[in-house]
């Protein structure tokens, strides 16, 4: 290798078998200079969360300190030149070349020429396939994410493929979703200067979790797809009152956004069926889709409610106003979906609460701040949109979940 050439780039794919290291742990050889790195993560929502979850589980597991800042960084630049932040995307080329098949995330890693210490790391999940969130036996036709996030960030700290061991470095990155003690070892090994590391997992986080019932993992999808509908129909409104109205486009956004419920709506039943089970729902997705098109267009006409479309100011301040509905209503979806196996009761209250309060914040905020510029917005208070918003979530979650 030419001595100008200043790093030298390791692959590591998810699923790419190679030979088992003999006894525990693999180790690439490559370690950071001290047990931290910091991840730059502007995935969407909800990948970003899960990302950051899958990071805290291993600081907390092994005390190899991950941390986020919440901001885009190019993974395939990662690295490269002066750039040392570690970015992660979702793409359909593996940082330029065609994704080998069966291979569903890979982990570039740079070290210094010469040393063995990482410079930076780049992380790029495979765009081609389709993505969920799951607990259970893995589903080839759905991804879960969270355990293939949680693979990869073990090559980010060094690790490589130990497919002797339980292992979450396991060739297969989707068969374990908790730390198990052979990832444990490896870290500490790796890492003998990580301060006070916490125990070992212990040994019962082995077998993995029960299946989910098949109408659980439906409920959880259908309640993504929800989600998903309402922030991108209200975000169509939103766009007609900020750009003018424009019934052609406005009707092309909103049947963009139906489609892709319907879409995910019946591969959620198809799966269920297959699994030897069906969905609590409606299997007709139509019936369904125009239950909630009747409670997306109640939070519709509490936001424009009186308001004035000829008035250029009084019509953006509106769409933003909108705009953060939408976001609203997908994330408290998303909140309903975690939660749709009703697991900690007091944990999704919580969180319901959390995303109302920076909702109405939000909103309250552009309202004040349109005031104080002379704009005045004459659609409901910021209570009775959240209401709205908080029925949709509430009366789909009602339905589709046991
Ligand atoms: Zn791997």
């Amino acid at each position: 290798m030419r001595v100008g050439v200043a790093l030298l780039v390791v692959l590591a794919a998810a699923v790419l078998l190679r030979p088992a290291p003999t006894g525990s742990f693999g180790w690439s050889g490559l370690r950071w200079p001290t047990p931290e790195a910091t991840q730059y993560v502007g995935l969407a929502p909800p990948f970003d969360e899960s990302y950051e979850g899958a990071m805290q589980d291993w600081t907390d597991g092994t005390g190899f300190e991950f941390s986020i800042v919440k901001e885009y960084r190019d993974p395939c630049e990662s690295g490269f030149g002066n750039s040392t932040e570690n970015g992660v995307e979702f793409s359909d080329k593996a940082c330029g070349m065609e994704w080998p098949s069966g291979t569903l995330a890979m982990t570039f890693r740079h070290p210094s020429i010469g040393i063995a210490v990482l410079t930076g790391t780049g992380v790029v999940f495979n765009d081609n396939l389709d993505w969920g969130f799951y607990n259970g036996p893995p589903d080839p036709e759905l991804i879960d994410f969270r355990r293939v996030a949680f693979h990869e960030l073990g090559h980010v700290i060094g690790l490589e493929h130990e497919g002797s061991a339980d292992a979450v470095m396991h060739p297969s990155s989707t068969l374990f979703e908790v730390l198990q003690v052979d990832d444990y070892a490896g870290v500490v090994t790796i890492y003998p200067d990580i301060d006070n590391p916490p125990p070992p997992p212990s040994p019962d986080a082995k077998p993995p979790p029960p299946p989910l019932d098949p109408r659980v993992a439906c409920a959880k999808q259908h309640l993504l797809a929800a989600g998903k509908l309402c922030n991108k129909a209200i975000k169509c409104q939103a766009k007609d009152w900020i750009r003018g109205p424009d019934p052609p486009a406005l009707l092309k956004c909103v049947e963009k956004a139906e489609v892709r419920f319907v879409d995910v709506y019946s591969a959620a039943v198809e799966r269920a069926v297959d699994r030897g089970d069906s969905c609590k729902l409606d299997d007709d997705p139509g019936d369904v889709l125009s239950n909630l098109d009747s409670m997306m267009a109640v939070v519709v006409d509490r936001v424009t409610d009186s308001g004035n479309r000829g008035d250029e100011s009084e019509a953006k301040l509106v769409g933003r106003l909108l705009k953060d509905s939408a976001r609203y209503c997908g994330k408290i979806s998303r909140i309903e979906s975690k939660d749709a196996v009703r697991g900690n009761e007091s944990v999704r209250v919580k969180r319901r609460q959390k995303a109302r309060a920076g909702f109405e914040k939000k909103f309250s905020k552009k309202v004040d701040k349109g005031a104080d510029a002379g704009v005045v917005y004459n659609g409901r208070p910021v209570n009775e949109v959240g209401d709205a918003v908080d029925t949709f979530a509430d009366v789909f979650a009602a339905q589709a979940v046991d």
